[in-house]
């Protein structure tokens, strides 16, 4: 076991003095302004009278054309160079395009901006609310304001469909966890929370508690890139819950139906590549990956071959969840050079907090024996209940809470 290597948050939370962008899906509409008529020979007057005529719909108001991706572009700059004047550099910025995702490999289109700002300093607040107001006033943009959990967000809207979300996060001092020096063979547990991305009341629970966890966040959902950054704010740390292709319903013990996107049997190492490759880009700040489902896609070596590359070009550890006992995917990761481990415990199978509480030390006394654990629970009231009951008792038991990338080991290492 590595000596120190409790994690914590400024460990994984380098300073950025630059706002990070993440592009949208792929296939889907880049930041660029494309055709730019200024571009063309003739290019100005063209550019007037496209001016002209824009102008005249606009007067005319028989038109209600949705905003164009360069006016959502050009206010999304905005934004951001005034998030910048106000919180100096020490302001983190992150923009992430919101789309559509498609179901049938056709291009996904943009539809607004989400755009993070963490402000230094909660007094730098009020300064942006104006400059953000008056960026609304002269884009005839309406803005509705609302706060909750240390985040205020500001939806920008033209005719009632949102352009922006803007999400302020003020510091929380109180938030800072206490940092437990790492004490040679003290018992290491790491916790997932699987399947989030859903809800975000759970999250927040889930978020509020006060030791790490690991968030292992389904991609392509409508708050998986929210609860990501509210997660890696928080100083948790995020996994990619990568979607696998279960035994065929009716047969799979996970009794549940396959996703839309997923790993499936079959697919070669370009198509693996690019689903995983649109799945991180709606989980940001992913450490690593665990399987959700995949009780047929862990079982199968041509699959997991394929994967396991993919990962390690990323820098991406892998987390076994053990959905079938009849899983390759750890020998394949350990193979391929991928750090990787494996579960130990499903904490809520039988959802009563009870036995949750007898689940969670069952894992502690694994912990105890080897060294270290994984458990797999989650974002269940249940869960979470038995979590801020139980988790105390066992860190005052010498158990260390730890994120799963501290369990994780290599081949040869
Ligand atoms: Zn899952």
């Amino acid at each position: 076991m590595p000596e120190g290597s409790l994690t914590t948050r400024q460990d994984r939370h380098p300073e950025r003095s630059g706002p990070t962008v993440f592009p949208p899906a792929a296939g889907g509409p880049g930041h660029a302004v494309e055709g730019s008529l200024l571009n063309r020979p003739g290019g100005a007057a063209a550019a007037f009278v496209a001016f002209l005529a824009v102008a005249i719909i606009f007067l005319a108001g028989c038109e209600k054309k949705s905003f164009s991706k360069t006016e959502l572009r050009a206010v999304t700059d905005e934004v951001v160079s005034a998030a910048q004047r106000v919180a100096g550099r020490k302001s983190e910025i992150t923009i992430r395009p919101e789309v559509q995702p498609s179901r049938s490999g056709a291009p996904a289109s943009l539809t607004a901006d989400n755009i993070y700002i963490s402000l230094a300093d909660s007094s730098q607040g009020g300064a942006l609310r104006q400059a953000l107001a008056e960026i609304a006033r002269r884009h005839k943009l309406s803005i509705a304001e609302s706060s909750a959990g240390g985040i205020t967000r500001y939806d920008f809207s033209r005719d009632g469909v949102r352009t922006h979300a803007i999400h302020v996060v003020t510091p929380l001092a109180a938030r800072s966890r206490p940092v437990v020096p790492h004490l040679r063979g003290n018992p290491q547990l790491a916790i997932i929370l699987d399947d989030m991305g859903h809800d975000r009341a759970a999250a927040d629970s889930l978020l509020a508690l006060p030791f790490p966890l690991t968030i292992s966040i389904l991609p392509h959902l409508p708050l998986s890139a929210e609860v990501a950054e509210e997660a890696y704010r928080r100083g948790d740390q995020i996994l990619l819950h990568l979607p696998m292709e279960p035994e065929a319903e009716g047969g799979n013990s996970e009794g549940v139906t396959p996703e839309e996107i997923e790993l499936r049997v079959g697919m070669n190492a370009d198509q693996v590549k690019s689903a995983l490759e649109g799945m991180l880009e709606t989980v940001p700040h992913a450490a690593g990956v665990n399987n959700h489902q995949g009780s047929r896609a862990t079982a199968d070596l041509p699959l997991m071959q394929a994967l396991m590359p993919a990962l390690r070009d990323r820098n991406l550890f892998f987390i076994d969840s053990r959905t079938t006992a009849a899983t390759v995917a750890y020998d394949t990761a350990e193979r391929a050079g991928v750090p990787a481990a494996s579960r130990k415990v499903f904490l809520d199978d039988t959802p009563s907090k009870e036995a949750i509480l007898a689940q969670l030390q069952l894992a502690a006394r694994d912990a105890s024996r080897d060294g270290s654990a994984i458990a797999i629970g989650h974002p269940r009231p249940a869960t979470i209940a038995a979590l801020a009951q139980g988790v105390p008792e066992l860190e005052a038991r010498g158990i260390h809470l730890v994120f799963a990338s501290d369990l994780v080991h290599q081949k040869g290492h």
